[in-house]
């Protein structure tokens, strides 16, 4: 199964990735991580990114749909892909559809998280990330046992670099200005679902459970 997760930065796409990987192995693919391994090994392609990554821009559908497709191809086949963060704009939907189509495949499922933008901001302001695992943590909401340590593996937790006010401000706008377009392209397919992205991520994990593996959801 391929699944996309819709919604604001901080809607919480990365901690309801890697409840879902726990609960059902579905592996994530976040273009925000995968552009950053990108902006960090120096490439080419990874240089032009940064310019745009840095500032809250997004980075151009030419340079991100092939380096997404490309992290698609390396998940195993016949495993159940969870794509965070991709795609932000229905030129990047369409792009994938004819990726996968080319592969034999599809997506099956879109959830939207929704959140209204002044809890996303909040979130994001006070956002701490695990430089090794990449788990998320909040300052006020979710912080971690020891300040700055990362609760499961000891690792030093940092504040991303677009996590800073303008960026945050800039990022969201440009998410609501995209996001009408691609939820209704989703929509007008029959795929999309809608979950309140409000509740602990435990409430959350459960009504996505319920969407992709309802077995799985009381247990
Ligand atoms: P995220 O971790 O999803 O918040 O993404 C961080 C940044 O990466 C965004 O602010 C953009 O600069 C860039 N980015 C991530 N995904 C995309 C995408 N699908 N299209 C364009 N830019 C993206």
């Amino acid at each position: 199964m391929n699944i996309i997760l819709l919604g604001p930065q901080g809607s919480g796409k990365g901690t309801q990735a890697a409840l879902l990987n726990a609960r059902v192995g579905v592996v994530q693919v976040a273009s925000g991580d995968v552009l950053r391994a990108a902006i960090q090994s120096a490439s080419p392609l990874g240089l032009k990114a940064k310019s745009y990554y840095d500032v809250g821009e997004l980075v151009p559908d030419e340079l991100v749909i092939g380096l997404l497709i490309e992290a698609i191809d390396q998940v195993p086949a016949g495993t159940d892909v969870l794509l965070d963060g991709f795609p932000r704009t229905v030129a990047q939907a369409r792009a994938l559809d004819a990726a996968l189509a080319e592969r034999g495949s599809t997506i099956d499922k879109v959830v939207e998280l929704r959140l209204p933008l002044d809890v996303a901001k909040e979130r994001l302001s006070g956002r701490l990330v695990c430089r090794t695992c990449g788990a998320v943590y909040n300052e006020r909401t979710r912080p971690p046992r020891v300040p700055r340590v990362c609760d499961i593996d000891g690792g030093p937790l940092y504040q991303r670099a677009d996590d800073y006010p303008e960026a945050i401000e800039k990022r969201l706008k440009i998410w609501e200005r995209e996001n009408d377009a691609l939820v209704g392209y989703y929509e007008s397919r029959g795929i999309l679902e809608r979950v309140d992205a409000q509740g602990s991520p435990e409430d959350v994990s459960r009504d996505l459970l319920a969407i992709f593996a309802p077995s799985d959801a009381s247990a």
